[in-house]
């Protein structure tokens, strides 16, 4: 789909329901959002929007180079074989740069949106097609209350007052945190004595966690490159000493475990 069925989208001025004329997307008060030429559309409030507050162009580009590459597939596989047989509307909160949206959006039954505040990541999800996706804040995602029967959220921030509205009474949230052991090879490179992610599923009162599934595989990167990129993508890049950082400079390949745990929660 794109964004001129898009139906669940709301206003982020006044909440108004929203329609595609031309190039314009607009309510009927008339706020109005242009439609990039990719077909995305930004809906953050604040016209300064993007990139100085998201991932910006070139982290945005490496994600997709690597993500094209397949290390992440076992994980784009158990979403897609998730809702293979489902039907009926999906919102991909954080989409990034629609890797896994867009493999949710080969499903013909399913109308798939897709989010992120870098407007770089979803000009990038846009150009993979098959969903509408969006510029917006995860604090105050413009779609109408109760109106998704699925949502799935992959390594974001959990909003859960936020994700209880946008969801039917009958909708769930799919969401994905890195499991004790993602990324340990890279890990044991790295530091003297690695360490486990806790691999606690966010807790919520709005939300009740129904089912718990771990998603491991064995990947081997086989470049300097994808190396220095799935580094780039963890949040402990940032933390690592540039003296500890040097020890991945010299490997050109480098086995390790992706590990995710996958919670899907309904409403209480
Ligand atoms: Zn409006």
């Amino acid at each position: 789909m794109d964004l001129t069925n898009a139906q669940l989208l709301r206003c982020p001025v006044c909440g108004g329901g929203m329609r595609v004329n031309a190039n314009t997307l607009s309510c009927e008060r008339g706020h109005a959002f242009d439609v990039a030429k990719e077909g995305y559309v930004n809906l953050l409030r604040s016209g300064k929007s993007g990139d100085r507050i998201g991932d910006d162009k070139l982290s945005a580009r490496c994600r997709r180079d690597f993500l094209n590459k397949g290390y992440y597939k076992p994980l784009q596989e158990y979403l897609r074989s998730l809702f293979s047989q489902r039907h009926g509307s999906v919102l991909d909160i954080c989409c990034g740069e629609g890797y896994y949206t867009s493999a949710l959006a080969e499903n013909e039954n399913l109308q798939v949106y897709g989010f992120d505040i870098s407007r770089e990541m979803v000009r990038l999800a846009a150009k993979r097609g098959g969903a509408a996706c969006f510029v917006a804040n995860l604090a105050s995602i413009p779609v109408a209350d109760r109106s998704f029967d699925y949502a799935v959220h992959l390594f974001a921030p959990f909003q859960e007052a936020e994700f209880s509205r946008i969801l039917k009474d009958s909708g769930h949230l799919y969401t994905v945190v890195p499991g004790s052991h993602h990324l340990y090879g890279l890990k044991q490179r790295l530091y003297e004595t690695p360490y486990v992610n806790d691999e606690k599923l966010p807790e919520t009162n709005c939300l009740k966690l129904l089912s718990k599934t771990k998603l491991s595989a064995d990947i081997t990167l086989t470049s300097q490159e994808d190396i220095d990129a799935v580094f780039r993508m963890t949040p402990y890049y940032f933390h690592t000493s540039a003296m500890d950082k040097e020890k991945l400079k010299c490997i050109n390949t480098l086995e390790t475990k992706i590990e995710f745990v996958i919670g899907e929660y309904g409403k209480q």
